[in-house]
């Protein structure tokens, strides 16, 4: 449910809810000319706080350096912006949305002088796939649309018009009665997920795509790799990971600012290890819980509080 009586943080000023909008020519409406992140804040035993805000913003940046979309913002006021946006909607949790893209100027595909619109909106949102996802996992499918290649669209930016390969994905699978889909990349190897990123558990060790497998460079996959490693978990982040390993898995999880933490627990009809949440992905989204809701005073250099 989104906040309809808050407000919005949109070029450099508060506006109600209702008022945050935008023409109908706008360049990145036609063109997916946009860049955006996906965050989460969380109401912790120290009260509110953003995770890994300023790896989100470092992300928010650079994914608009390709397309030269320049954020006239520094960091300093889209963290204010930020922290604002969640104080005066007066949310304990979040899920914050800050987005840039080319403006209403001309509709050339070249952006010319379109301005950049810069907007940050917040609002509630629990578990992205559902809080059953998160205890018992879900069934996913792999699609039969591919990933766009390294080559052919930087998959390292989160631009918005990736995300029509990532609708195409989720919603074939939907509508094959699955929860959300695996995207294989040009190759044939695992990329990910449309809003995720994945891991692999077998033998005790921890498997996840590598960087070079068109995937986005995923900040709770950091995350997730970092928890693992603590836990002297051997993490194998540079990989490709062939379509079969799926099924020989012993577990399989999603990772992603929105998805969290979330088991897989068959994949094509496919069970997965026991089709159930597996030991290592209970341990890991148990570590992950904990760190966000402040339940350990670990790594509290990734928290920005409200
Ligand atoms: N891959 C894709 C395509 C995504 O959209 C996301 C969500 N941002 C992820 C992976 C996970 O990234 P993160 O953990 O930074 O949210």
């Amino acid at each position: 449910e989104m906040a309809e009586d808050g407000v919005i943080w949109q070029n450099g000023e508060f506006v109600d809810w209702d008022d945050a909008t935008t023409h109908v020519l706008t360049h990145g409406l036609h063109y997916g000319t946009g860049i955006f992140e996906g965050v989460r804040a969380y109401d912790t035993e120290q009260g509110t706080a953003i995770f890994r805000w300023e790896e989100h913003l470092e992300r928010f940046y650079q994914s608009g350096k390709p397309y030269d979309l320049d954020i006239e913002y520094s960091p300093e006021e889209l963290t204010e912006a930020t922290l604002e946006t969640v104080r005066r909607n007066d949310l304990d949790s979040a899920y914050v949305r800050p987005i840039a893209y080319f403006g209403y100027h001309s509709l050339g595909v070249s952006p010319g002088d379109c301005p950049t619109d810069v907007v940050v909106a917040a609002w509630p949102w629990g578990a992205y796939l559902g809080e059953d996802a998160l205890e018992n996992g879900i069934d996913v499918m792999v699609s039969s649309w591919r990933k766009h290649a390294s080559s052919q669209i930087p998959t390292n930016a989160k631009t918005t018009g990736l995300y029509v390969n990532s609708l195409l994905a989720g919603e074939e699978a939907r509508r094959n009665g699955y929860a959300e889909a695996i995207v294989l990349n040009k190759e044939g190897n695992v990329a990910e997920g449309p809003g995720e990123n994945i891991f692999m558990v077998r033998d005790g060790e921890i498997y996840t795509p590598g960087l070079s497998e068109s995937i986005l460079d995923g900040i709770t996959r950091d995350t997730l790799i970092t928890l693992a490693e603590q836990r002297g978990y051997e993490v194998h982040d540079d990989v490709s990971i062939s379509r079969g390993e799926l099924n020989t898995a012993d577990e399989l999880f999603f990772t992603g600012s929105a998805a969290e933490v979330t088991p897989i627990k068959r994949v094509d009809n496919v069970t997965i290890g026991e089709g159930t949440r597996g030991p290592v992905t209970e341990e890991l989204q148990q570590a992950f819980f904990d760190l966000v809701e402040r339940r350990t005073d670990d790594h509290d250099e990734w928290f920005t509080y409200v």
